[in-house]
């Protein structure tokens, strides 16, 4: 597989060379065969090195190639971005960073140059280098768009949340677009981060300008809800989930384990709150949590109680593996149902598709928010 790689790679580098150099001699017609010549030596010296699977060294007798002629420069980045591809972040960073080295390279070469090199850092994992790279792009061209979108990915991951909603102003600005449903979520996780530094004031008034950024962030309306429980406020928490259950009814389930274990808000108005949700769209997956969280709660007579009151007959081959596993013991179905459980895919992307296990809000794959969804299984009825 490396060896077709490298293989392809020196195809098509030998192809633009070859064509670079066929090229200036059809431009210059009587120019000198010398000056032509002393490209050709290093350019056969550097394929064969690549030939005998000796990269390192290719690169250096290409580089000869390259100081020759402007044009190779791009046969440079080309390169460079078949080692990244590759998974050789090392070569292909040194082959930007000697490219960067050149006096003679022309603005738009040497500007993407900066950003191949961005590339690599980002690529090979050195998210601060590679931060200090496109910061460098910014300061030149505060409007690079794809310098921007890095470095908030980048910020992302870092949950530099206050720095990424500056870097998402800033695209938006550049782009004219407004992004307020993924500012909502930034927001959001800056409450988060307010809430666990237990500045709860703070993270009320940022999820407060979450919600109104964007009505339809459901992790604003869980954090408003949860952050009214703790402090005891079960009317308002259920309002919360009342606009959660409107604006993404979906995501609903996700609430129950906590108001469940809030005894005071469950018995006051949550068991009235759910029961109406139940009733109005008898969504499985609702059934399901509510029912688990009052087994992990309260013990097996329990859920089955709640099961009666709600009339509830799974209609899906999953929500009655979920059911065996969550109340019967001691046979060999519940077993390899528990087992089924715990290794089963929850949620899934509605933009790219990736499936996990446990749910997030913003997607590992495609970056974008809001996006994960709990999986349903077709009504078997
Ligand atoms: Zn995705």
């Amino acid at each position: 597989m490396t060896n077709a790689i490298l293989l392809a790679a020196v195809l098509a580098a030998c192809a633009v060379l070859i064509w670079v150099v066929w090229k200036q001699q059809g431009n210059q017609g009587n120019s000198n065969p010398e000056q032509e010549d002393a490209r050709i030596p290093p350019l056969l010296r550097g394929i064969n090195f690549l030939l005998s699977d000796e990269p390192d060294r290719a690169l250096k007798e290409l580089v000869h190639v390259a100081k020759l002629q402007t044009e190779t420069a791009e046969v440079y980045l080309a390169l460079g971005e078949m080692f990244r591809n590759k998974g050789e972040f090392g070569r292909a960073v040194r082959i930007h960073q000697n490219l960067l080295a050149r006096p003679d390279l022309p603005n738009h070469l040497h500007m993407q140059a900066q950003l191949a090199l961005a590339v690599d850092f980002q690529a090979g994992g050195l998210l601060g280098r590679a931060l200090q790279q496109f910061g460098r792009i910014l300061n030149a061209q505060p409007a690079h768009i794809q310098a921007l979108e890095a470095s908030l990915r980048i910020r992302e991951q870092g949950r530099e949340w206050e720095i990424a909603e500056e870097l998402l102003q800033r695209l938006d600005q550049v782009r004219g677009t407004s992004s307020s449903l993924h500012h909502a979520y930034l927001l959001t996780e800056m409450a988060r981060q307010k809430l666990a530094k237990r500045d709860e004031e703070k993270a009320l008034a940022l999820v407060q300008q979450a919600i109104e950024r964007d009505p339809a962030c459901a992790a604003a309306h869980m954090l408003f809800a949860e952050i009214d429980l703790k402090r005891a406020h079960a009317e308002t928490a259920i309002g919360s989930m009342q606009q959660l259950h409107a604006a993404a009814p979906h995501y609903l389930p996700l609430m129950i384990p906590m108001l469940v274990a809030n005894p005071g808000a469950y018995e006051s108005h949550g068991k009235v709150f759910l029961m109406q949700c139940w009733q109005e769209k008898h969504d499985e997956l609702l059934a399901l949590a509510w029912i688990r969280a009052i087994r992990n709660e309260h013990d097996v007579s329990a859920a089955r109680k709640l099961m009666a009151e709600m009339q509830f007959e799974p209609q899906s081959l999953s929500a009655c593996l979920h059911l065996k596993a969550l109340l019967d013991d001691d046979d060999p179905l519940a077993h390899a149902s528990r087992k089924w459980q715990s290794t089963q895919k929850n949620v899934a992307c509605v933009e790219c598709g990736v499936k996990f296990v446990e749910m997030r809000w913003q997607c590992p794959q495609c970056h974008e928010w809001g996006t994960m969804r709990p999986i349903r299984e077709k009504e078997t009825t």
